[in-house]
């Protein structure tokens, strides 16, 4: 027998009870005639200990344990001397009589501990060694409860888990493909799926009535911060249904999610519409967590001999509450914040509140008091706060907004990891234009209907026309988005003209799925959430590597399989490369 029980198990109620373990030799500590070893496995740590006087040969035995050692001990649970309350079995330890090495391990390239002094490259390359980690097991772990608490509420709900194809041709994501090469059609493609899109309709012309995947999905995109080529959607499609169907059905799946894996009561999440939230918040993902929401000052901050504001499209404010501690120096700061390339603002003008009421902001010149008071009034500002203000264009100057929002919020700790405020934002643009290719495309993609009520306008005025369609944001990140898709064949060719497919193009990429809508298809619309992005968002980590198994680093690669590789010569042949 290997083990009678598990190095996170034993405690006082266990003392004086023989018993095996098995575990990773963690640490090691010699004190003379003593020796320490934190046995480590899965489920925690146990302190081993070796006193020479009870058994001199075994503990000169312990002392040739190397970390990472796999060893079976055999002992009795004792009373620890010194307790360690930072862990559960911390009250006890095990006074070894026995054990045997069952494997030795080379020196690792990292400790493995919660706080390791290990890089992230060599991290990855031995991500086995760091998967030994608790910090990064818990968030495996984690992963695993949340994917059975999808299930759960998806199967509990009559949804049908299919498995759609990986080798297939383009699909509308507006990424770019993966492709593999067909040996047997030689000079031929497959595309990875970007989402299983077509797919999850095509079973909706079945019947199938309620679909779901825990899906692969890959997009070869250039690097971006929180992005994998590879990553897992929660993929879901439903028949005869509208927008709000699917916004309850999917709030009540994410409402389960963190009641079940973090106990955690989301509440009713709030419905935005795309205008609305880029007017209060500056984002179509907005966080949440808290308010400092966008206030415009085009009426109050206009006209008064100021040509940044006279010139600007809008004035935008946000009003951060007892701002007004904030040095000279720090408000410079932000200015240079804003000046970055990577906001781009070209400066930021502000307003302190002082304690007595009176007004001090740093364009005095030519805005007195009186019209500060305009401001402070527009931003229900109080005593201690600080009003900052942006100029310019309006798409531009609310994006830049947010962004701001976003870091003040930040250094104002309003945006804690352990807070989660989710939101719905629907009625997106249906289309947006494209100055270089002039064209429109598609904002979600080509399959997403219109509200019916802005159908006519799809001739006549394509970027006015909102989308039937929604997305899911939680902390300002997107976890989740879809549609209520076009059904109707009529309908489906207006969408193709307005995106400039001619009627071939249309027919040699979605024929299949143009010609399966010949044959009954029902109404339906369907969502798909990272799965990624939704385990990092609950784990509090900022990057979905974290929570992925083996991750591919910055540039696409795993280093830890050493893949992509060149192929051989006669791989190459034979695939007519
Ligand atoms: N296929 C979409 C996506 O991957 C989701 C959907 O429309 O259901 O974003």
């Amino acid at each position: 027998m290997h083990r009678t029980h598990t190095c996170g198990e034993l405690r006082t109620n266990h003392i004086g009870t023989q018993v095996t373990l098995s575990g990773w030799v963690q640490r090691r500590t010699d004190f003379g005639a003593l020796t320490f070893i934190d046995l480590r496995d899965r489920y925690g740590i146990t302190q081993l200990s070796f006193n020479e006087e009870y058994n001199k040969e075994l503990n000169e035995k312990a002392r040739s344990l190397g970390r990472e050692f796999v060893i079976k001990v055999h002992g009795e649970v004792i009373e620890r001397s010194s307790k360690n309350d930072k862990i559960p079995t911390g009250h006890i330890e095990i006074k070894v009589t026995d054990f045997e090495i069952l494997n030795a391990s080379l020196t690792p390239p990292f400790t493995i501990e919660d706080d390791t002094d290990g890089g992230e490259e060599i991290r990855l390359k031995y991500r086995y060694l760091d998967l030994r980690r608790n910090a990064i097991q818990d968030k495996l772990i984690l992963r695993s409860k949340l994917n059975k608490a999808v299930r759960d509420y998806l199967n509990n709900a009559g949804f049908i888990d299919v498995e759609t194809p990986v080798l297939i041709k383009s699909t509308p994501e507006g990424a770019r493909d993966f492709v593999v090469p067909s040996r047997m059609n030689e000079g031929q493609y497959y595309a990875l799926p970007q989402s299983p899109q077509t797919f999850k309709q095509l079973l909706m012309v079945s019947g199938l009535d309620k679909y779901y995947q825990i899906v692969k999905c890959f997009r070869d995109e250039d690097f971006r911060a929180d992005r994998q080529p590879e990553f897992t959607q929660i993929d879901c499609e439903m028949s005869f249904v509208e927008r709000e169907d699917i916004l309850s059905t999917f709030e009540g799946m994410i409402r389960d999610v963190f009641q079940s894996v973090k106990e955690i009561d989301l509440g009713q999440i709030p419905i935005l519409t795309y205008d609305d939230a880029m007017k209060r918040f500056g984002s179509d993902k907005p966080d949440m967590r808290f308010g400092m929401e966008l206030v415009d000052l085009d009426d109050v901050a206009k006209g008064n001999g100021f040509s940044v504001f006279d010139n600007a499209e809008s004035i935008v404010a946000i009003n951060v509450k007892g701002g007004n501690t904030y040095t000279r120096k720090e408000l410079d700061a932000f200015t240079d914040w804003v000046k970055r390339p990577q906001i781009g603002a070209l400066g930021l003008i502000y307003c302190r509140v002082n304690e007595d009421g009176s007004l001090k902001s740093s364009v005095d010149k030519f805005f007195d008091e009186t019209k500060l008071k305009l401001w402070a009034d527009q931003c229900t500002s109080e005593a201690g706060d600080l009003i900052l203000v942006l100029s310019g264009k309006t798409d531009k100057v609310r994006k830049q907004m947010n962004e701001l929002r976003l870091h003040v919020g930040e250094l104002q700790g309003l945006r804690p990891k352990n807070k989660f405020a989710a939101c719905w934002v629907v009625d997106f643009p249906l289309v947006e234009y494209d100055e270089e290719s002039g064209k429109w495309h598609a904002m979600h993609h080509p399959f997403t209907s219109p509200i019916p009520a802005d159908r006519d306008k799809m001739q006549t005025d394509p970027g006015a026309v909102k989308a039937n369609a929604y997305d899911m944001a939680i902390n300002g990140m997107e976890v989740g988005g879809g549609s209520i898709r076009i059904h109707d064949k009529q309908l489906q060719k207006r969408m193709f003209d307005l995106l400039g497919f001619t009627e071939e193009e249309a027919q040699e990429q979605f024929g299949f799925l143009m010609n399966a809508f010949e044959y009954g298809a029902p109404p339906h619309g369907g969502i798909a959430f990272g799965l990624d992005r939704l385990t990092a968002i609950l784990a509090g980590t900022d990057s979905i590597r974290d929570v992925i198994a083996f991750p591919k680093n910055n540039m696409g690669r795993d280093i830890m399989i050493d893949a992509p590789a060149p192929l051989n010569a006669d791989q190459k042949k034979e695939l007519g490369m």
